[in-house]
């Protein structure tokens, strides 16, 4: 289900472009637009969920997750390492309310890094 003014959601109906990194028929991943890492990619369910706890059924999440490694496989990211990253609300500053995973990687990470 779509929520009117989401970028995210604009951003899966193609109504905003991305630089389109996987799609099925449930998730879609994309590049961050300021990446902070040489390999940093979002990805999105294309249902709408605000966050992680916004009654996000199980299933939903398994399938976000595998995601993960897909990504992880096309970025070529999958053997020297990644972090992944859910910001949840405001005190993780979480800037955009469509549920979103960070992919981020392609370097060794530092105490300072996200
Ligand atoms: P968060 O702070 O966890 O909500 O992350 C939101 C992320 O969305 C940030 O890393 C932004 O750089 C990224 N972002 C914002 N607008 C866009 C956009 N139009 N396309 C791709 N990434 C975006």
């Amino acid at each position: 289900m779509r929520k009117e003014d989401c970028l995210f959601c604009k951003i899966v109906a193609g109504e905003i472009p991305s630089t389109k990194v996987y799609e099925d028929e449930r998730v879609l991943a994309f590049e961050d637009v300021s990446p902070q890492m040489p390999v940093h990619t979002l990805i999105v369910p294309k249902d709408h969920y605000d966050n992680i706890g916004d009654g996000v059924p199980d299933e939903e999440l398994g399938y976000l997750f595998n995601t993960v490694r897909k990504v992880a496989d096309i970025k070529g990211i999958a053997e020297s390492g990644y972090r992944v990253i859910v910001n949840t609300n405001n005190d993780a500053q979480q800037s955009v309310h469509h549920l979103h995973v960070h992919v981020l990687g392609g370097a060794p990470m530092n105490s300072g890094d996200p």
